[in-house]
């Protein structure tokens, strides 16, 4: 292995320490701590555990955690009405609804009930637009926390050809965006591309989101170049346990890239900590009172 390994969960727990520290400040000057209210319908195991995991972020970074689990034979109506409640509780700064959703709610019609200034999962279509347009909004955790990794790892970004695998709202169209506020030359790839791996050869900065085991090669790979690698796959292992990996296939990459992120431990610990300080900064916005510093 050549390349360095980008530790995103040491990122994430340095990050988590500072919005502790933030949170507690905040409760101190307005007399209660930031508050995130998640929900969660039905019983998706693995929406389960982020849901948890969540919840005890939330509370180890000082803030109110507030828990909605609801039966999956809930009506659309009655989650728009715990929404709206949410919406005009006060003691709530962020809400964040788990997809999926199940087949019978629309979620499109979900998300866009949720009060854009308390999106702190960054999919509302207005929060979407703002970042869109460049303007000050909610951005979605994962791609804001990529890009946390990329500038601790590059600092500035301008003028590196940046290539991004996927095109999903929640991923791939979001880290674009960001990329090209920090002046990256971007390109976005998807399942129509034509020669992939001639256009990853070309990139200074690759974000694979894709969601296909190891599908990125080492010999796709210019030499030097940071790789961020968002994709979780389970795949299955001789014992049965099954074994993460991510989208792109670490050990060759590793051997070519200036550095990369692993799986686990590169994107994912930095989606919470993102989260954290995504309902961290909505609280100082709701207050108004300034942007939390060096988050
Ligand atoms: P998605 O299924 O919504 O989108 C996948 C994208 O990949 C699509 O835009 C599609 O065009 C593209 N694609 C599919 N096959 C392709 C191919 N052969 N070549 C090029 N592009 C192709 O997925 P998503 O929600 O964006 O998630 C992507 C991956 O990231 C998944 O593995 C998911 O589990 C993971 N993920 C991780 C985190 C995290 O916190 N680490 C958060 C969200 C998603």
């Amino acid at each position: 292995m050549t390349a360095r390994r980008i530790d995103g969960k040491a990122s994430a727990a340095a990050i988590r320490e500072r919005v502790a520290q933030s949170a507690a400040e905040f409760a101190d000057r307005i007399g209660r701590p930031p508050g995130l209210a998640t929900v969660l319908v039905g019983e998706d195991p693995a929406s389960a555990v982020y849901v948890r995991m969540k919840g005890k972020a939330t509370a180890e970074a000082s803030m109110a955690s507030f828990a909605h689990v609801l039966p999956a034979t809930i009506s659309e109506a009655e989650l728009l009405d715990l929404v709206g409640a949410l919406n005009d509780d006060e003691r709530v700064d962020g809400i964040l609804v788990q997809l999926p959703l199940p087949k019978a709610i629309d979620t499109e019609k979900v998300i866009a009930a949720i009060d854009p200034a308390k999106d702190v999962d960054g999919f509302h279509p207005l929060n979407q637009g703002r970042l869109f347009a460049g303007l000050e909004g909610l951005v979605a955790c994962t791609p804001l926390g990529c890009l946390h990794l990329l500038k601790a790892e590059l600092g500035s970004l301008a003028g590196l050809d940046a290539v991004v695998i996927g095109r999903s709202n929640i991923v791939g169209k979001p880290m674009a965006m960001l990329l090209l506020s920090e002046n990256a030359t971007v390109t976005m790839a998807h399942s129509k591309s034509r020669d992939l791996a001639a256009i990853v050869r070309r990139a200074d900065i690759v974000v694979a989101a894709v969601g296909r085991p190891e599908m990125v090669r080492g010999d796709w790979i210019k030499p030097g170049a940071t790789v961020i690698d968002v994709g979780i796959n389970r795949i299955p292992t001789d014992d049965g346990k099954g074994r993460l990996v991510g989208d792109v296939a670490f050990d060759e990459a590793a051997a070519v890239a200036g550095a990369i992120t692993p799986v686990p431990g590169g994107v994912g610990p930095m989606t919470i900590a993102m989260l954290m300080r995504n309902t961290l900064v909505a609280a100082h916005r709701r207050a108004g009172f300034a942007e939390p510093e060096d988050l």
